[in-house]
């Protein structure tokens, strides 16, 4: 069976890191802050997915954006002719991480070209069967779900500042999405529910068939009608930068659904697996750079170092 192609869309954008620690850059120089870094949920989902499938983007950058950053995506089967080039600044987000490298205050998010952003899919984009809708304002996400005739596959991420300030709308993409995906704490805030069992229940009653529940370090959960299914994340010695994490693992994910094609309680376990994993790679360098060259290899490596690590053997 062919490998079906994914479209993602989400945002492009530079990214001003800080971190408690000196962390290494690409040439190996440690510093504590790192500015215009190239990121955005479209970028890492996409840099992600393409070890797997083909991708489109939707998106949109200003003229500042470097052109490098999309020949880097062009040179590894993501088509950037939905990435539409604004007159303007690109969108900016500024984080610092907490000490222990998983919390993060948002210091700073210029919308920039984001702010008139109404994506128009490109000729061919509304016949895609995987759709990824990335963390951007649910009124953006709907309006790229409008515009696909007919998606096997609608995933859609979203984040706190949506599910308190634009709840209708949020609530309308829901109900449309097959696989919902989400961490701990918006998975509480959704639902209003602490215990994280009774909040994947309420969740998926409000329309999607899937949801997985992120918890960082601590691995990630999927719901679905016929169960539910753990994947440990890897223990990694060494944790660099865990921007970007969440949107490769997504783009992991999707890779290889897109490349099996079914989407059933079974194919799904496998590939949190190979979320999980991509997103291993994320989180080793700063910004892009641990998965800019990701391979399908490298990623099958790794999934068995997670099945190794819970498998018990036959009784
Ligand atoms: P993650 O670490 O997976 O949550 O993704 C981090 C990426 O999301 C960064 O590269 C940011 O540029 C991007 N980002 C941060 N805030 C927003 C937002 N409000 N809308 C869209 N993208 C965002």
């Amino acid at each position: 069976m062919q490998t079906r192609p994914i479209l993602i869309v989400g945002s492009m954008a530079f990214d001003d890191l800080e971190f408690p620690v000196p962390v290494p850059d690409a040439d190996g120089t440690a510093r504590t802050s790192f500015v215009d870094v190239v990121g955005g949920s479209a970028t890492y989902s996409s840099l992600a997915a393409s070890a797997f499938a083909p991708v489109r983007v939707v998106a949109v950058v200003g003229n500042d954006f470097p052109e490098s950053a999309l020949d880097t995506m062009r040179s590894r089967q993501i088509d950037t002719a939905g990435i539409e080039r604004a007159d303007g600044l690109t969108f900016r987000w500024k984080g610092r991480y907490h000490a222990d490298l998983v919390n993060r205050d948002t210091l700073d998010t210029q919308l920039n070209v984001f702010a008139n952003f109404r994506p128009k899919l490109a000729d061919g984009y509304g016949d895609s069967p995987l759709v990824l809708l990335g963390n951007i304002h649910p009124e953006l996400q709907l309006e790229v779900l409008d515009q696909i005739r007919k998606p096997e596959l609608v995933v859609a991420d979203t984040m706190n500042f949506w599910i308190t300030g634009e709840p209708k709308t949020l609530a309308k993409l829901i109900e449309r999405t097959d696989l919902l995906i989400i961490n701990d704490e918006e998975a509480r805030l959704l639902s209003g529910i602490h215990n994280l069992a009774r909040a994947a229940k309420d969740i998926l009653s409000r329309g999607p068939k899937g949801l997985i529940i992120k918890r960082g370090e601590h691995g990630s959960l999927y719901f679905d009608k016929d169960g539910i299914f753990a994947s440990p994340a890897l223990l990694l010695e060494n944790v660099v930068d865990p921007t970007g994490a969440g949107d490769s693992f997504a783009g992991g994910l999707l890779g290889y659904l897109a490349d099996h094609g079914t989407y059933d309680h079974a194919t799904m376990r496998r590939a949190m697996l190979h979320g999980t994993a991509a997103a291993s790679f994320c989180v080793e360098a700063v910004g892009t750079n641990g998965i800019r060259s990701l391979e399908r290899e490298h990623v099958r490596k790794r999934v068995e170092r997670i099945r190794h690590l819970t498998h018990v053997g036959e009784e």
